[in-house]
């Protein structure tokens, strides 16, 4: 059949693909994104940190980005009942950007591929990858919507398709996640907050008020439309479909802070479900490949880390690809695989101890010093991989020092 080149083929086309797209096109290499959908596409995944910020730029996007007219983020606000906490990212202990914007996906995703589209990726939409060859001359098989089935030869190939974890699958590099099963009811509201009412910039995450491994997230975005969802363990939300919006409307009015702001406001689409989505991998990189952003490894939602992690992961990769290319021998591993989970590793402890309501603790701490305050501001706003931060560089025993201060000075 007919086969056709590329220096890099991407499977893919969301925040991973687009940023590794642009950064290797910007560099002069021929690059092929294979996109399974058509975009704009619906995309779970709205709220973003200030870390990615300077991907975006680093990519040629930033400025399409902020012209956008997303909705602005400059922190998160945690409520668990009456307890509230408020950080603001642009107080935060690491260099760099203090805000960011929460988005529609549709919208947003389509922006980054244009991008890279505008600098020198092709890009086709309705081609699926069906399977591979590894080896130093990779070849994938790709199918279009006619049931046209043809090659793609390249010297290397970034698997970004997040979900669909094409690699992980067809090469079995699936490995069980060490988080437990949760999933998430969500649905975007209509939520007629008068302009100054309420601070918009801000995700809101609420705690059940029973269950405190239960929790909402309230992202508000552009044209008055809020996003709203509750995660909590798959069982907990095993609803028949028909019932998904009856059950998230009575999760919603159980909450003080989201029933007053949102509680009623109508649905502006059916409500979904998504379980199962923490997923790992026995290693990111193989013989002509390297699996990027949800393609790799997912923790979990709670600290929106989705999309920052997609696009370091697109940076790493392609600052290493980008030498090996240029007949420089390169360590994978070293290079590549460690570095970005090193930040992933940070999350963790944050994401396992949220769970166990330990970061809860920390959180709602009143007495916290302005100084840990700004650390954990800094992890919040994604600089998990900045080793000058002692929660980055030395999470689990920092953590516990910390969580035994504040359970100790507010029992007493
Ligand atoms: P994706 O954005 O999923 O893109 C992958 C693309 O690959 C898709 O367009 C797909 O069509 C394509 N594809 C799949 N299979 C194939 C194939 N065989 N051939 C060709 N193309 C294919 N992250 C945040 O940053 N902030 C949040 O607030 C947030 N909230 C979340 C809430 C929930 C409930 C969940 C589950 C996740 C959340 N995330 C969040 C995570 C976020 O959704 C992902 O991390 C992010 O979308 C990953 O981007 P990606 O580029 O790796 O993959």
């Amino acid at each position: 059949g007919e086969i056709q080149h590329a220096d890099v083929a991407v499977i893919g086309a969301g925040p991973a693909g687009a940023v590794a797209a642009a950064l290797l096109a910007r560099a002069g290499r021929s690059v092929l994104v294979l996109e399974r959908q058509h975009f704009p596409r619906f995309s779970i995944g709205e709220s973003l940190l200030p870390q990615s910020m300077a991907y975006l730029e680093e990519a040629g996007m930033l400025q399409a980005v902020v012209e956008a007219g997303f909705q602005y983020k400059n922190g998160a606000s945690f409520v668990n009942g009456e307890k509230t906490a408020s950080f603001d990212f642009r107080d935060k202990h690491s260099e760099g950007w203090g805000t960011t914007y929460q988005v529609e996906r549709a919208v947003f995703d389509q922006l980054l591929i244009r991008r890279a589209a505008e600098q020198g990726a092709k890009v086709r939409f309705g081609h699926t990858v069906r399977s591979m060859q590894t080896g130093d001359a990779p070849v994938l098989e790709v199918e279009d919507e006619e049931g046209r089935v043809y090659r793609v030869a390249s010297r290397f190939v970034l698997d970004a398709s997040g979900f669909g974890r094409v690699l992980p699958r067809l090469l079995g590099l699936e490995r069980p996640s060490r988080m437990p099963a949760r999933a998430a009811l969500f649905s975007h509201v209509q939520d007629s907050l008068p302009a100054g009412s309420i601070d918009r910039d801000k995700i809101c995450v609420a705690v059940h008020p029973e269950r405190r491994d239960v929790w909402y997230w309230m992202i508000h975005l552009a044209n008055g439309r809020t996003s709203v969802g509750c995660v909590a363990d798959a069982e907990f939300l095993d609803v028949p479909e028909a019932q998904r919006e009856a059950k998230l409307r009575e999760l919603m009015r159980a909450e003080p802070t989201i029933a007053r702001l949102i509680g009623d406001a109508p649905f502006l689409m059916p409500v979904n479900r998504i379980g199962g989505y923490s997923a790992n991998v026995e290693r990111l990189h193989g013989p002509g490949y390297a699996l990027l952003g949800n393609a790799g490894e997912f923790l979990d939602p709670v600290f929106s880390s989705g999309v920052t992690i997609a696009l370091r992961s697109a940076h790493l990769a392609t600052q290493t690809l980008l030498r090996q290319l240029d007949g420089e021998t390169v360590d994978w591993a070293a290079d590549y695989d460690v570095p970005l989970r090193k930040g992933i590793d940070t999350f963790r402890v944050f994401v396992e101890r949220w769970y166990t309501g330990e970061l809860q603790d920390i959180i709602f701490y009143e007495n916290q010093t302005p100084k840990i305050r700004r650390m954990i501001s800094s992890i919040l706003a994604g600089y998990a991989w900045d080793e000058t931060n002692p929660y980055v560089a030395e999470p689990v025993r920092r953590f516990n020092a910390l969580h035994e201060i504040c359970t100790m000075t507010s029992s007493a």
